[in-house]
């Protein structure tokens, strides 16, 4: 068996370390003599993984009192109906910034419960940058502010937010946990696991306390994220081992060193990897630089018909999965907390060595 660097947007590779702690601890727990997918969700056993990963990410994103950390179900797509089922309640509006596909999509679910009034949008120029603050227009009457601070399809990465009243809620699912942010200033912060937390099936949300009083009873059981806070994460079943996984990602992000640490590990990542696309006249990224992401780096190759031999020479090289959203063709490269430098420097070196063969 060997491990190749994998490149994949979503689910994504996690930290080699992580699968070998599950894999230690698989058929027995800490002693228990069950995995910990065969324990209850009630047992103190799986309680204290869920109370290590609340407490860990908590410590990781210097997270307040003033907030509450969920574990949701069903993927960011559903939070994109959860969102305006809870939070629109009392207002006739919500204000969305589109920045892509995934903002799209989130737009697409809030019109379902009321108006959606677009505070900027880059779409006619094919979503190559996020609107300056300056240009957005936000209307203060409207129930929240939703941005998608990282699409991870298209590659378009914003920090700076706006001045507003609104609470501003952050579809963060692939930047969560990447570079430092000011939790304070968001309303909600939601996050699909997959990308930059752990497997598949739990959605992180971190939202304040008083947003939660916007719930109405009349919702689904299972969406109400008063609820989910109420009965901290276990209306339902909740799904364990996802959870177990990404306390052990929590684990060994604090082990590297937080935040701050993969920070400036995921900067140079980026800037390896922009850098090498820049130099050459062989390799082009169509973001305009200030707003490219850091996790999320598509790029083409300028002549379309080696793109075939670009897929496949790379795969045999032990780089996985570098092509591009099927919506948009070309290549992508993903580069999450769990892909080490040195497998980026790998891709880099492939990519010189691959132009000079077909350059
Ligand atoms: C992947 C992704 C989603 C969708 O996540 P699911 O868990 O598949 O629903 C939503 N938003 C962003 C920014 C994503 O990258």
């Amino acid at each position: 068996m060997s491990r190749v660097y994998n490149f994949c947007s979503g689910p994504a590779a996690l930290p080699e370390e992580v699968l070998l702690k599950a894999q230690g601890e698989m058929l027995d727990w800490h002693g228990t003599g069950v995995s910990v997918m065969e324990m209850s969700h009630r047992s103190d056993e799986f309680v204290s993984i869920l109370r290590s990963a609340k407490e860990r990410l908590s410590r990781l994103l210097n997270i307040s009192d003033e907030y509450e950390i969920l574990f949701a179900q069903g993927g960011a797509s559903t939070l994109f109906s959860q969102i305006p089922a809870n939070l629109m309640v009392g207002f006739d509006r919500s204000c969305y910034l589109d920045t892509g596909v995934w903002s799209v999509k989130a737009i697409k679910e809030a019109k379902k419960y009321g108006d959606v009034s677009i505070v900027a949008s880059s779409k006619e120029d094919g979503y190559t940058y996020s609107p300056a603050l300056k240009d957005w227009v936000i209307d203060e009457s409207a129930a929240y502010l939703h941005i998608t601070p990282n699409e991870t399809i298209g590659g378009v990465e914003f920090v700076d937010l706006p001045e507003t009243s609104l609470p501003i809620i952050a579809d963060l699912s692939s930047t969560i946990l990447s570079r430092e942010i000011d939790v304070s200033k968001f309303g909600m912060i939601y996050a699909g696991a997959q990308k930059n937390v752990g497997p598949a099936g739990v959605v992180i949300c971190i939202i304040r306390k008083d947003l939660l009083a916007r719930s109405q009873s009349s919702l689904p059981t299972t969406w109400n994220f008063a609820n989910l806070a109420a009965n901290d994460s276990m209306i339902n079943t909740p799904p364990t081992f996802a959870i177990y996984l990404a306390d052990l990602v929590f684990e060994w992000l604090e082990k590297q060193g937080g935040v701050t640490a993969m920070e400036a590990v995921n900067i140079q990542k980026a800037e390896l990897l922009y850098k090498t696309i820049d130099k050459s006249q062989f390799y082009s990224n169509p973001i305009h630089p200030d707003s490219r992401s850091r996790m999320n780096v598509p790029f083409v190759l300028v002549d379309k018909s080696l793109e075939k031999a670009f897929l496949m020479e790379s795969e045999s090289a032990g780089l996985k999965t570098l092509a591009g959203h099927r919506s948009v063709g070309g290549m992508r490269a993903s580069i999450y907390n769990a892909m080490p430098l040195k497998g980026v420097q790998a891709l880099v070196d492939f990519m010189l060595s691959f132009e000079k063969r077909y350059g």
